[in-house]
């Protein structure tokens, strides 16, 4: 089962992620992991890559194919993966449809959670977390008993600096470059849109449905 997932931040992909990955043993692939363990193995891919992330350039095209290309010939991959994270441009699923015909391994399905953009930004904007447990609050959906305060150790809470209206909409606006790669997919008949404005339970189930033709 060959899957992509694709949705903006804070959209709950990593929950599903996890889920689908428990479900059908399959791993659960992101380039910034992929990224660190190809530099960490000390191939000379890992080399080439360490050189573009030290340098802060972009890492190109090919070598991002090359990387992706490489992990999914492991093991643990070869009933299907979940990429998370890639393609991020029309260019890069193009090299990626090549790729996969290559290894005769086609794309099933790219699951496109869908969250509005507002309703991403009062979520991700709310979120505030304990300093001392690690515990998350939401201002409106889940307050604590005492503004500011958490309800466990009494801890200090605060916003993490990813989750400032500035940055949301950051995070957001660079999204907003995928979706050349949404109509693509679209076109080609794989994509499969999910409404993740439902329960995280009710994402799921529609999670599995659009999964559930190309499961073994
Ligand atoms: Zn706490």
């Amino acid at each position: 089962m060959q899957v992509i997932l694709v949705g903006l931040p804070g959209a709950g992909k990593g929950t599903q992620a996890e889920r689908i990955k428990t479900e059908f043993g399959i791993p659960h692939i992101s380039t910034g992991d992929m990224f660190r363990s190809a530099v960490a193995s000390g191939s000379e891919l890992g080399r080439q890559l360490k050189a573009f992330l030290d340098s802060g350039r972009l890492v190109p095209d090919e070598t991002t194919i090359a990387v992706v290309r490489e992990r999914l010939q492991q093991d643990d991959a070869k009933d299907g993966f979940l990429l998370d994270g890639f393609p991020r441009t029309l260019e890069q699923a193009h090299a990626l449809d090549s790729m996969l015909s290559e290894l005769d391994r086609p794309l099933d399905v790219v699951l496109y959670i869908h969250v509005d953009p507002s309703v991403l930004l009062a979520r991700l904007t709310g979120r505030r977390i304990c300093k001392s447990c690690g515990a998350t609050y939401h201002t409106v959906f889940q307050p604590p008993k005492v503004e500011g305060v958490c309800d466990i150790d009494g801890g200090e809470l605060y916003q993490r600096a990813d989750d400032t209206p500035e940055a949301v909409s950051t995070r957001l606006e660079q999204f907003k470059q995928t979706a050349p790669l949404i109509d693509y997919y679209e076109q080609r008949g794989v994509l499969r849109r999910i409404d993740g404005e439902q329960s995280i339970d009710q994402v799921h189930r529609d999670v599995l449905s659009a999964l559930a033709p190309f499961a073994r």
